[in-house]
């Protein structure tokens, strides 16, 4: 059994656990939290979460040994917590097996930060097995080399420009609010005024559309967001 929303912390030390579980529940985690490996174990065979947060140095059974079981038995996402820089080899811990890992001390905001990004980053790499390029009407994108073109002349697009546009292009007529495309494709919704998406918007409405005051392909759909018409 897999529990999408459910976060594992493995933490020895309770005010370390306490705070990474505080941060994580009010981003709308569920979470559990394990102070020795043994324990934790146990609880994997129950139930694989969504993500595991582990520290390396535990009593018991230590972080490498789970790290050694979770692999042995799929993918799901580990982020290392170290508590010195020199205590974990980088190279080891990715090679080994975690998606990422943090150095003690470290802010909450930037592990839950974290978190977001790895989840990101391995649910997408499901969704999206083989990029082919794109193309409607006169519009091609080519995710590989990044080129794009409109009616076979080349037009420059930023990464974000980019991102944006083939995003809104691979789920054509679907809708999207501001909040969802900032949670795609820059991540960080708290830090980054929804504005840029319009701001994008706008620049790709010129670039693109023939007359960008009335565009026929980036069409805003009031109250709600964003969606491409082929
Ligand atoms: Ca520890």
């Amino acid at each position: 059994m897999v529990s999408e929303n459910q976060i594992f912390v493995i933490e020895d030390e309770p005010s370390v656990a306490e705070v990474v579980s505080l941060y994580l529940r009010r981003s709308g985690f569920s979470v559990s939290v394990f102070h020795d490996g043994k324990k934790a174990l146990e609880a994997l065979q129950d139930l694989m979460p969504a993500l595991v947060i582990l520290d390396l140095m535990l009593p018991g059974v230590d972080g490498w040994e789970i790290t050694r079981w979770l692999r042995a038995r799929g993918d799901v996402p580990i982020i290392m917590l170290t508590a010195r820089r020199e205590e974990m080899n980088r190279i080891a811990g990715l090679e080994m097996g975690a998606d990422d890992y943090v150095v003690k001390p470290f802010s909450p905001q930037e592990l839950v930060s974290r978190v977001r990004a790895v989840l990101r980053r391995t649910s997408s790499t499901v969704e999206e097995p083989i990029e082919k390029p794109l193309m409607i009407g006169d519009l091609q994108l080519d995710p590989q080399t990044r080129l794009v073109t409109l009616a076979g002349q080349e037009i420059g697009l930023t990464v974000k420009e980019f991102e944006l546009l083939w995003f809104l292009m691979r789920y054509p007529r679907q809708v999207f609010t501001r909040d969802q495309l900032l949670e795609k494709l820059w991540g960080l919704s708290d830090y980054i005024d929804p504005g840029t998406v319009t701001v994008h918007i706008r620049r790709l409405r010129e670039k693109i559309e023939k007359n960008s005051s009335e565009p026929e392909h980036l069409l805003t759909v009031w109250g709600v967001g964003y969606k491409f018409e082929p």
